[in-house]
Parts: C-alpha cells; sequence; structure tokens
C-alpha cells in the first residue's frame, strides 16, 4: 500500500551517530497495518547496548551543536521543516500504513508535527537571560541559559510525527542532542523523520533513533544512564511514574505529558450545534485515541434529550474506514489489545445499565474496526467513566447544577484537558477557574496548536510543551555574580 515515493524514505533500522545500522534479518520485530493486520515491513529490534552507544554519540556531538549560534541551528531546523512539508504525502501515507488514522488526518498531523519545528526554529534565538538589579554596588547579577545537556525521549504510538517534534524541536532548538525511542507500533514515521532531519543537515549524533521491542530495558538506558539530563515522556501514567522513579537517582529533569480524562461540559445556554461540532473532532479524532480526547460528556439535564438525539445522528453518520478510503472518519484502533479494551470498557457499561444509542460492539469490517458508540445512562461507578476509553465511545451523562459539572469534572487523578460549552461570560471564567486541567477548551473542541502550552496537572504530568513556554525545559538557568566591580 506504499507508494513508491513514500517507500524512499521508509528505514528499517535504528538512527545512530548519523547512521543507518546494518539490519541483522535474524533480529527484526514485524510493522503491522492495524487495519489489515498485514506486514508492512522489518525493522531491526535494537538492544540496550545500541541505547548505550546512541547515548554516547549524542554526548559526544553536543558540544559543537551547543556551540553554533543560534541562528545557524534555526536555519537547519527550517531546512528540516520544509523537508518534512515537501514531503506531507509521503510520511502522512507511512503513518496511515503503520497507524491506521485517515489519510486526511495522517496529513494534518505532519503540518501539525513540522510547526513544532518552524517554531522552535524561530525560538532558538530568544532565548534571552536576566540582568539582576543588585543588592550592592560593587556586584552585578545575571541569570543565563544553557542547554541541559542530552535528552531522551519516548513517545506513543498514537501521534507518530508529533509527539517526536514537540521534543526534537525544543531540545534541538536549545542546543541538546537527543536520543529518542518510538513506540514499537509506529517506528517508521519516527525512522522517516530522522531521514530528512538527516537530509536538512542535522550533524551526526544529534538526533538519534533506537527502535526497539525491549521498552522495559531502553526506558531503564534512557532513564538511568549518568550521560542523560533530561527524559521527555508521553505515554500512559503508570509508565511516566516508573520513568520518573528511575530518573531519580540521578536527579534528571523529566516532562510528563501523561494520561488524561476530559470532561466535555455542555451547560443548557450553549450553543448546541457548535458543541456537538466540537464535541465530534474532540472525541472521534484519531477513532478516540488521542489523551486530550474527550472521554466523559456531561450535559445539562434542560437540553439532554434533544443533545442525546442530535450526537446520536451525527455519529451514526461516521464513516469506519481503512485510513487509505478518502471518505473514511474513524480508522481502526491500533491493535487486538485496544479493541479488547474498548470492547471491555462497553460491555461493562452495558452491563451496569448504560445503553448504546449507537455502536456498542466492534465493526463489521473486523481486524481492529469499533463502531463509533454513543452510551446514555452512564453514571460515574463505570469504568467507562472512570477510565481514558481510546476508542470512539462517547459516555454522556446528565448533570444538574454548575456546581454539580465542576465536582463530577474534577472527580479524577487525571487534569489534561477540559471543554467547556456555555454563552454565558461569568459561567466561562467560573469554570476556567475552577477546573483542576492544563488546558480548557471553551466553546472549541480542538485547542492543540505548536503557539501554546500543551500539558496537564494533577497526575497528568509535568512540563509544557509548545509555545515560548516549551523550550524552557531543555534549558538550565545559570546565575552569575560578579563581584569587585569599581564604581
Ligand atoms: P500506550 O498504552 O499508549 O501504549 P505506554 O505508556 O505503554 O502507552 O507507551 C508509551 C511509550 O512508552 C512507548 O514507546 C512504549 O514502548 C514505552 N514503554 C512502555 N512500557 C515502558 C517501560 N516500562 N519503560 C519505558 N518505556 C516503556
Amino acid at each position: 500500500m506504499l507508494n513508491l515515493s513514500s517507500a524512499n524514505l521508509l528505514r528499517q533500522s535504528s538512527f545512530v551517530n548519523g547512521e543507518w545500522l546494518n539490519i541483522d534479518t535474524n533480529n527484526a520485530v514485524a510493522v503491522l497495518n492495524p487495519a489489515n493486520d498485514n506486514v508492512i515491513t522489518y525493522v531491526h529490534d535494537a538492544n540496550t547496548e545500541i541505547a548505550k552507544t546512541a547515548i554516547k554519540a549524542a554526548s559526544q556531538a553536543m558540544p559543537a551543536w551547543a556551540a553554533l549560534t543560534a541562528k545557524t541551528r534555526a536555519s537547519i531546523l527550517k531546512k528540516w521543516f520544509q523537508l518534512i512539508m515537501q514531503h506531507q504525502e509521503d510520511l502522512a501515507l507511512i503513518m496511515t500504513a503503520e497507524q491506521g488514522r485517515p489519510l486526511v488526518e495522517a496529513r494534518a498531523e505532519i503540518a501539525y508535527g513540522a510547526s513544532f519545528i518552524e517554531w522552535f526554529a524561530e525560538e532558538a534565538k530568544r532565548v534571552y537571560g536576566d540582568i539582576i538589579p543588585s543588592n550592592r554596588t560593587d556586584t552585578r547579577l545575571m541569570a543565563m541559559k544553557q542547554p541541559i545537556g542530552v535528552v531522551t525521549a519516548i513517545t506513543p504510538w498514537n501521534f507518530p510525527c508529533a509527539m517526536i517534534t514537540r521534543k526534537a524541536a525544543p531540545a534541538l532548538a536549545a542546543g541538546c542532542s537527543i536520543v529518542i525511542k518510538p513506540a514499537l507500533e509506529t517506528p517508521l514515521s519516527a525512522l522517516a523523520l530522522a531521514e530528512l532531519a538527516h537530509q536538512a543537515g542535522v550533524p551526526a549524533g544529534i538526533i538519534n533513533i533506537v527502535v526497539s521491542s525491549d521498552a522495559v530495558g531502553i526506558g531503564k538506558e534512557l532513564s538511568q544512564n549518568p550521560l542523560v539530563k533530561k527524559l521527555s515522556f508521553t505515554g500512559s501514567t503508570n509508565v511516566g511514574k516508573i520513568l520518573m522513579s528511575q530518573c531519580a537517582n540521578t536527579v534528571k529533569k523529566t516532562s510528563m505529558e501523561l494520561g488524561g480524562n476530559a470532561p466535555f461540559i455542555i451547560f443548557d445556554d450553549a450553543d448546541l450545534q457548535s458543541a456537538i461540532k466540537g464535541l465530534m473532532a474532540s472525541k472521534f479524532r484519531n477513532s478516540g485515541q488521542t489523551c486530550v480526547c474527550s472521554n466523559r460528556i456531561l450535559v445539562q439535564e434542560g437540553i439532554y434529550d434533544e443533545f442525546i438525539q442530535i450526537l446520536s445522528k451525527t455519529v451514526k453518520a461516521l464513516r469506519v474506514g481503512e485510513g487509505t478510503d478518502e471518505h473514511a472518519n474513524i480508522g481502526p484502533l491500533i491493535d487486538g489489545k485496544a479493541l479488547h479494551n474498548v470492547a471491555a470498557l462497553v460491555e461493562e457499561a452495558l452491563a451496569m445499565g448504560a445503553k448504546a444509542t449507537v455502536g456498542g460492539q466492534p465493526s463489521v469490517l473486523g481486524y481492529n474496526f469499533y463502531e463509533p458508540t454513543v452510551l446514555t445512562h452512564v453514571d460515574t461507578t463505570m469504568r467507562v467513566f472512570k477510565e481514558e476509553i481510546f476508542g470512539p465511545v462517547a459516555p454522556v451523562m446528565s448533570f444538574k447544577t454548575e456546581a454539580d459539572a465542576i465536582e463530577i469534572a474534577n472527580n479524577t487523578t487525571a487534569g489534561l484537558a477540559a471543554y467547556v460549552y456555555t454563552e454565558n461570560m461569568s459561567r466561562t471564567w467560573r469554570m476556567a477557574e475552577k477546573l483542576e486541567y492544563g488546558m480548557i477548551g471553551i466553546n472549541e473542541g480542538i485547542i492543540s496548536t505548536e503557539l501554546a502550552p500543551f500539558g496537564g496537572i494533577k497526575e497528568s504530568g509535568i512540563g509544557r510543551e509548545g509555545s515560548k513556554y516549551g523550550i524552557e525545559d531543555f534549558l538550565e538557568l545559570k546565575y552569575l555574580c560578579i563581584g569587585g566591580m569599581k564604581t
């Protein structure tokens, strides 16, 4: 299914110190297409020795990269951005093949992912320090920012391009080098990005990709190797906690983008059509497999029946199909395990009294497809309400008052994204101030952009990606006190 030009970007081994490792055919892992479980290709399975070599290479290459002017680093990053955009279609085909999402969404992710490289190329030139008014006449005080050092990154399969560029772009802009372990489900997008970085002139050792089936072993190396100064992780909360504890021994800085459990709150006074549009985008994008996907839909009782009716009709019209079908809205889930998890959550809710107005089971298409689903009569005790669904399932519950909505919404350890629909300005502010979330969409279901700080509070994470704040995680602040000033 990969056409000739996208096949030109296919790589089958880890990229370390500017080179593609030799492929040992006895030691390779299959990359599967989740739409039909066919093998797309095989990729060499790296071990921890290779991760160690990559970290060493990153450590040796970094000083020369950091010593370049920010403008020079920026021009290389801009070239990388341009090459990605020139190969947008090829990269989208690779992504759809290994991740399953519709091509139209894959193209959008390539542009979104590339936008972080463009943004941080610009930000590289704005890493300012401070002159601090001194407390003495004979001293001068200042603070300067320097690259933190070798960065490691562990990324998930749900955004195979953007989760890498959100980390690699600020790291490289700041003057750091990086070793990335992409998810085993989607290594091809990561490797294609590395090939384009290489073509753009990123020097050997500055960006390294290690593909491995040994997530635990590589994770230990990336979080415990003393040469590494920072680990940036996007994935499940459980794995994030393991990595944080592994980083503790060498006191590494960490950035964590972990699981969410987003409430989508619609008040009686909301513009209903706009709320449905926002919900469809927030809930069903990437077949519901994003950490900012609305997970719990809270609808005020005055509009509940009408809302369910419109939502059910809209969801019924979604087309499930292979990502290469240009009319498909919903692709397959990533694999059989994901399908099983979603099916179990829905079955359990149905057994506890929930009702499916649409869907409620795996799709007749088979493989890893699940029917887009709307569940009513949901309550807060059901797992479908408490856990991240990661599938095209919309559980809806009604609420009475604003205070009830806030209490239900905040009653979780997650704090990533929340959404509120209301036409009342005072209520907008009250909700914005009281919801315990790192990001809030108000009358908007799609909030991610390279321009704004993405990240969560509570157990959803530490640090922010994108925006002017995103580069800070890759910098150390150094204080200088200059004495002996003669005035
Ligand atoms: P998901 O459930 O979305 O796959 P995970 O947290 O399991 O989320 O995976 C996100 C990334 O973390 C992937 O690259 C995966 O290989 C990696 N990973 C999984 N388990 C571990 C672990 N114990 N240590 C380090 N990395 C891990």
